[in-house]
């Protein structure tokens, strides 16, 4: 490291320089939590999942176990896992294992009890022939249970859980997130992160839950600082595609008379959105099923101006007719995607059927009509670019994914994934001015990696490694024995004082 004129100049040896990658919907304190759970992705049995869970509760000192991942469709068995299944493994102790895209879960008997959700008549309870509960949650039942963890976890463990999640995006060179589905302690515990270590490791924005964004949403949104900005509310207009309870115009080709379900009606999403905008706050709406985009491009357009102005989000719009696709052109609207979930849903051509599989995932023709942001619903997909780069370029044609036979034209180049990903990210969270680019003027958030992604093959660029991570112009990430020199020592020191 040298200093020229006060600044201080650092060679990185040919190494390649990209813009920061601008994850716009992540689940934070999730992700933090998920980091520090039982991870059950690949899965292949239910055999597997009990020896992973025994294994892990023998090593887990905490009360709850938690784990997330698994996919019945992978599993040997093709049904869903039980709570007779987890008694057999733990039975004193509360389980709660979700399901790999995070609207259902299956928990032990213990959970049903403690939580009333055994003899009650809360809806989302799933139950067998016999009538009795199998364990499997969806829904408010889901809530109840997560509003049961969210109480009994200490503010200490939450701020612990997001300053993980938050040096974790560092290290894999994500120097801005939209954290979506925040609550109000998580936004206290970022606050008071913040204030003790003077800045974050990444720059966060929030959206809130729409019943958390009262007094001090409000205070925040107008009391930001260049690393923690208050944005907005984040909304269900529905489910997902692999619990089927995302909301179709027809029903799910493989569940006939099934097109999921709304989560929130029409004239409620009109009336959260009315009053986000009186707030200034800028909605982004969870939408997977067409009718359920359709019903928030309803409601946005009943505001239309401010929705332009704010610039209100569509969140995932995963199956996408072209009406709705000049839709939110007509509406200036953002549109916020997660790439990989082509390879998570590699069963999607069954779910809707060949006729609509073209509508499925559309990213060019997205990119070509409106404001495109990529992200990765971190902990439902892998937070690392690359592997959002790689699914956003190939579809899964190298993988043998079948939706790629229908929507190969739906390829985006190597160009256009890492713009979207940065400048296209930095628009749905109203910055583009500031982040996105390295040019003069703007912020100094930059990764450097081990490999021009531009001179090598898409395979490669999957495996791509960050060697350091910049933010704000201060080094946050530096992967072991890279060789490169730091920058501002200081706020270095700042930060690896919060480490844990
Ligand atoms: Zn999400």
């Amino acid at each position: 490291m040298s200093r020229i004129l006060g600044l201080d100049t650092v060679s990185l040896r040919g190494r390649t320089v990209l813009p920061g990658f601008i994850d716009a919907h992540v689940h934070l304190d999730s992700l933090g939590a998920f980091l520090n759970t039982l991870n059950l992705r690949g899965v292949g049995s239910i055999g597997e999942l009990k020896t992973r869970l025994g294994n892990y509760a023998a090593k887990s000192l905490s009360r709850w176990i938690l784990g997330r991942g698994w996919d019945q469709e992978t599993l040997e068995e093709k049904r869903y896992p039980t709570r007779w299944d987890l008694d057999e493994v733990v039975s004193e102790r509360p389980v709660v294992l979700t399901r790999v895209c995070g609207h259902a879960a299956v928990v032990n008997t213990r959970v049903l009890e403690m939580t009333g959700l055994i003899g009650g008549s809360v809806p989302g309870v799933l139950k067998n022939e016999a009538g009795a509960p199998t364990g499997v949650l969806v829904g408010k039942a889901l809530e109840t249970v997560r509003s049961r963890i969210e109480e009994q976890t200490t503010f200490q463990e939450r701020k612990k859980l997001l300053m993980y999640a938050l040096a974790y995006s560092a290290s894999q060179g994500v120097t801005t997130v939209g954290f979506v589905s925040c609550s109000s302690a998580s936004l206290q515990a970022l606050q008071e992160l913040e204030a003790g270590l003077k800045r974050l490791p990444v720059r966060v924005r929030v959206y809130l839950n729409p019943g958390e964004a009262g007094e001090m949403g409000l205070q925040a949104l107008k009391h930001g600082s260049p690393f923690l900005q208050v944005n907005g509310v984040k909304l269900f207009a529905d489910g997902s595609l692999g619990a089927r309870s995302a909301l179709l115009s027809k029903p799910y080709s493989d569940s006939p008379g099934n097109s999921g379900c709304a989560n929130m009606g029409e004239a409620s999403l009109r009336a959260v959105v009315k009053e986000a905008c009186e707030k200034g706050l800028q909605a982004a709406v969870h939408a997977i099923g067409d009718k359920a985009v359709e019903n928030t491009l309803k409601a946005f357009e009943t505001v239309a101006e401010c929705s332009r102005r704010l610039r209100h989000r569509v969140e995932h719009a995963s199956v996408l007719r072209s009406d709705l696709v000049e839709m939110m052109r007509r509406l200036g609207v953002a549109v916020v995607v997660q790439p990989h979930f082509i390879m998570t849903d590699w069963w999607v051509v069954n779910r809707v059927g060949v006729e609509r599989a073209g509508l499925v995932y559309p990213f060019k023709t997205l990119a070509e009509n409106v404001k495109l942001s990529l992200s990765t619903d971190a902990p439902v997909e892998p937070l690392n670019p690359w592997e959002t780069v790689y699914a956003a370029t190939t579809r899964g044609g190298r993988d043998d994914i079948p939706l790629y036979q229908h929507t190969a034209g739906e390829c985006l180049t190597l160009e256009e994934a890492l713009h979207l990903y940065t400048e296209g990210s930095a628009y749905g969270l109203l910055e583009e001015g500031e982040l996105g680019s390295l040019k003069e003027g703007r912020l100094a958030d930059l990764v450097v990696v081990d490999k021009d992604p531009f001179n090598v093959s898409l395979e490669e660029v999957k495996e791509t490694r960050v060697l350091a991570t910049f933010v704000d112009g201060c080094r946050v990430f530096t992967a072991g024995g890279s060789g490169l020199e730091g920058l501002r020592e200081q706020c270095l020191k700042r930060l690896s004082a919060a480490s844990f």
